[in-house]
């Protein structure tokens, strides 16, 4: 068995790990690349092996730094099955779909403002594409193994974190490899704690988001309350910029608390302005059983919450008249609705932004979270007077221990370990408390090369 790291391996986006075993060919992952200009132009960069040749991808979770580069893998001749868990399909086509038709705008736009450097601007990949990929899914059990390729079998294992994520182990009958995808946290809001993989690995493909930091033990739900109060006194409203899957649900859920508990006004509206949100909650619903909450709970999720639909509306809630709270995508402000409200509410210190959750440096999110008083904002220069805050608690990520203790409640040590999907200082920071805490052998991989696992 030899691996490729071919993303996600000196970064925290474009997951994509080619497994090859017997002649096949299996990638794990087929994220896009974020944050940065220089990483988001690897998202135009051709795989090294023909997309053609791969034999099939499995897909630890729907994220689109896991997800988002199977349109232009399809694009690009891939023809084989896509596996991943049922909810995870279920999400992965709202997030496909949406990210096609950001492309297409975003390609739209460029060409009118003409702040593009290539004539005319094409998108990445269309909608047609990402029906093309969704068509290739093909949802399986978790853990219950599956044939794949040629010798390999595999198994999810669901691993909290998003509705669907799963770690994936990979078996070609000698050596067995096991990715971790994202982690979740053991406290999630929505999700239970990650479940440990059941089998041995001799590699061990691990994470590290957070793998030199630990959450806050701050109360993050207490300072939003603090937050939207005093927004609200100044007559302001609070912007909170969410991730329309999985973020967007969970502060709902956190609003919802806080009302109940008379922590914020009863009658103080929430908007969500985010259809893709909306279909996503739709989904959860639809899940509801692989949720953490009691169903009384989770029916009561949008109660009370105005949905709104159309752009016009989406466009009234930039002059509200009395405070609003609006959760709008994308979480890091990089495109959608968000960007309309970002541009009308960040000029004005009544208003709050609220950032919760990681920003991948370079993001627009990013950028504010470490203090821009001016961004651009579709061609545009912003001026931010209003607050910004980074509410870094809401993650569904697992901190470094939450990794580590991940790492420990397997049933046996791996033989290696590849720290992949991180920042180059926090794949470090793990890869030192592997070898000392553990003492497994870890090292963190450069993109583009290769592990053979020797018999
Ligand atoms: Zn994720």
């Amino acid at each position: 068995m030899r691996v490729r790291f071919l993303g996600a391996a000196d970064c925290v986006t474009g997951s994509r790990h080619l497994v090859c075993s017997g002649g096949q060919q299996l990638l794990l992952d087929c994220g896009l690349f974020q944050g940065w200009k220089t990483l988001r132009e690897r998202n135009w960069s051709d795989l090294p092996v023909p997309p053609h040749e791969i034999d099939g991808v499995i897909l630890s979770h729907a994220h689109l730094d896991h997800s988002g580069w199977l349109p232009a893998l399809v694009r690009q001749g891939f023809r084989g099955p896509i596996w991943c868990s049922p909810a995870t399909r279920d999400l992965a086509q709202v997030i496909l779909l949406d990210a096609a038709r950001l492309q297409e705008e975003d390609a739209r736009r460029a060409n009118r403002g003409g702040w593009s450097r290539h004539h005319p601007a094409r998108p990445l990949y269309t909608t047609r594409d990402a029906q093309r990929a969704l068509a290739q899914f093909r949802p399986v059990t978790p853990n219950r193994p599956f044939k794949v390729v040629g010798p390999m079998t595999a198994r999810l294992t669901p691993v909290g974190h998003l509705l669907g994520a799963c770690a994936v182990s990979v078996d070609d009958g000698e050596k067995r490899l096991l990715f971790s995808g994202d982690l979740g946290r053991s406290d999630d809001l929505l999700m239970p704690p990650p479940q440990v993989a059941p089998t041995a690995a001799d590699l061990l493909l691990i994470e590290a988001t957070y793998g030199d930091r630990l959450h806050p033990q701050q109360d993050d739900t207490a300072r939003l309350a603090d937050i939207i109060r005093r927004t609200v006194q100044r007559e302001g409203s609070v912007l909170i910029p969410t991730f329309a899957v999985g973020r967007a649900q969970a502060l709902l859920l956190v609003l919802q608390r806080l009302k109940r508990a008379g922590e914020l006004p009863p009658d103080l509206p929430i908007c969500l302005d985010s259809p893709m949100a909306q279909e996503a909650t739709a989904i959860y619903h639809q899940h509801r059983r692989l949720l953490r909450l009691s169903a009384a709970e989770e029916r009561s999720l949008c109660d009370g919450v105005r949905l709104i639909t159309t752009p016009q509306d989406s466009k009234r809630l930039d002059r509200p008249r009395r405070p609003v709270i609006i959760l709008s995508s994308s979480g890091m402000a990089t495109g959608g609705r968000v960007l309309g409200h970002l541009a009308a509410m960040a000029p004005h210190p009544q208003h709050s932004i609220v950032f919760p959750g990681y920003q991948v440096p370079g993001s627009r999110g990013g950028r504010l979270v470490t203090g821009a008083r001016e961004v651009k904002v579709q061609g545009q220069y912003v001026v931010v007077k209003a607050e910004v805050h980074h509410l870094q608690s809401y993650s569904s990520h697992a901190d470094a221990n939450g990794l580590m203790d991940w790492m420990r409640a397997l049933p046996q040590p791996p033989r290696q370990v590849a720290v992949v999907h991180a920042e180059p200082a926090a794949a470090d920071a793990l890869r030192l408390r592997i070898e000392e805490e553990l003492g497994w052998p870890a090292h963190v991989p450069q993109q583009g090369s290769d592990l053979l696992l020797q018999t």
